[in-house]
């Protein structure tokens, strides 16, 4: 199995740090807002990664935080007039929302930093101990030249980026280069007590923590959004590795960017879709299932034409794997004779559907061998075939289905005609006062997706 190592440029053979373990952070979103779909990229991208790992059999803990603190949360709560925590705690419950329906795994673990504050501390005084920072007024500075490996991950050098700096150098900084680790708290803001005063972490230290303490610390893979590469992913190197003296994460996997209109899709050019406003008009499977339409480290640009051709594709897959399940409930029998060469022909596409995924996790490829997949069946598989058959060819089709996550079942549409009359139902058990089957009535619409409300012209209902 290879993979692509930002770290050192190459595609390299996978070597887990312990036998059949993978160990796992994904930098997480910051929680102010609803997640865009370009958010959802690396989301959708290494929950795939993580799907595979398990297909091949590994034990795969996943670690990814919430950024709870932040400057942009704290404007939102300032702007909203409630606390920090609020804002954050709100998001995430979005966050987790849309991930379930985008079919992502709940992680193993995600932290959120405010829980972390106390290691984040720990940590920033094992650096000063140990020379790699230093406090000033109250601010604590990481040490870049003190580290040597500094941006051997982005390929930069500290010369050179000091040269090409151009934000004025802070007085308290020893050098421009380096990077806040505490700084002191401003009026009206969330802070903690520390050994620097009362202040809140920089943003780069709570992944080095939280990968730590919930992985260890040498990781498989430490993995985001290729734009986190610097400073981030640099920084948080440099704080672990001077920390710990130990290797911080054996491969570093960065996905490209999700752009619309050929430009990069960012909450700060205003050019978005969050993933709610895409699943008002679609599935998020297709939204999954879209994202994996591309290699991972390929510019994938978002169109509404790509996006119908990607529920057409997604459709096809289903539809197909209905059709064998419903022969699979009526068949009978052991495996025929002939059917010998369909069981080799159907471990070949498998084969290739491996190959694909072995290569780099290479989505784009894995589902033309899925979709070569489907044609055989459609093909091969009919009313004589036999069960233990059509069993084999069912099993196969879930197992590839599940690394890309793609849930093999048609959604039960309700119909318009349905919900009327669902509705009518509840307006006469109102009446008759029997609000428990009025309640029922509304759960069993709200589990169909249909979200009713109550307006002085009578019951209005719309899909969600
Ligand atoms: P943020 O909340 O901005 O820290 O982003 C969370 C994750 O989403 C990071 O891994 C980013 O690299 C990633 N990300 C943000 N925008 C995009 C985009 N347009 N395409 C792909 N990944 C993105
Ligand atoms: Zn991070």
């Amino acid at each position: 199995m290879k993979l692509y190592n930002t770290l050192s440029k190459k595609k390299e053979e996978f070597v887990p740090v312990e036998e059949g373990k993978v160990r796992m952070y994904v930098c997480g979103p910051t929680v102010y807002n609803y997640i865009h779909i370009g958010n959802a990229r690396p989301m959708i991208v290494f929950d795939t990664v993580r799907r595979y790992f398990e297909y091949k059999g590994y034990e795969v803990n996943y670690v990814s935080n919430f950024t709870d603190v932040d400057d942009k949360i704290i404007n939102k709560s300032i702007e909203e007039g409630i606390s920090a925590s609020e804002v954050s705690e709100r998001y995430i419950k979005e966050c987790k929302k849309d991930m379930a329906d985008m079919n992502i795994k709940p992680a193993t673990k995600n932290p959120k930093a405010t829980e972390e504050i106390d290691g984040m501390i720990a940590m920033i005084e094992n650096l000063i101990e140990k020379g790699y920072a230093y406090a000033v007024d109250g601010t604590v500075y990481f040490r870049t030249r003190k580290f040597e490996g500094y941006g051997k991950l982005s390929k930069k050098n500290l010369d050179e980026l000091e040269a090409g700096k151009r934000i004025a150098i802070e007085e308290q900084k020893e050098d421009a280069m380096d990077f806040v680790l505490w700084k002191p708290k401003k009026d009206g803001e969330p802070y903690w007590e520390s050994p620097w005063g009362q202040g809140r972490p920089g943003w780069h230290i709570e992944c080095s923590v939280m990968s730590k303490k919930y992985l260890g610390d040498t990781i498989d893979i430490h993995a985001g959004g290729e734009d986190l590469v610097f400073p981030h992913h640099e920084n948080e190197i440099a704080q672990s590795e001077a920390a710990n003296g130990k290797d911080f994460a054996k491969y570093w996997l960065h996905n490209a960017f999700l752009n619309i209109d050929n430009k990069k899709m960012s909450k700060s050019l205003g050019n978005f879709f969050t993933v709610r406003e895409i699943g008002e008009k679609f599935d998020l499977q297709v939204l999954r299932f879209f994202m994996l339409s591309a290699h991972y480290r390929s510019p994938l640009n978002f169109s509404a034409d790509l996006m119908e051709s990607s529920k057409n594709g997604l459709e096809r897959i289903v539809t197909s794997a209905e059709r064998i399940k419903g022969l699979l409930e009526k068949a009978e029998g052991t495996l025929k004779a002939e059917e010998k060469a369909l069981l080799e022909k159907k471990d070949s596409f498998a084969a290739k559907f491996e190959a694909a995924m072995d290569d780099d996790f290479n989505t784009a490829d894995a589902i033309s061998a899925l979709f070569e997949y489907v044609k055989f069946i459609n093909v091969e598989a009919g009313e004589n075939s036999s069960k233990e058959l059509l069993q084999e060819l069912v099993k196969t089709f879930e197992k590839l289905a599940d690394v890309l996550g793609i849930i093999l079942e048609q959604k039960e549409e309700i119909l318009d005609e349905e919900i009327e009359k669902l509705i009518e139902e509840r307006q006469n058990a109102r009446k008759e006062k029997n609000f428990k089957r009025a309640d029922e009535i509304r759960d069993i619409l709200l589990e169909k997706g249909i979200i009713l409300k109550d307006t002085r012209e009578g019951v209005q209902w719309k899909r969600a």
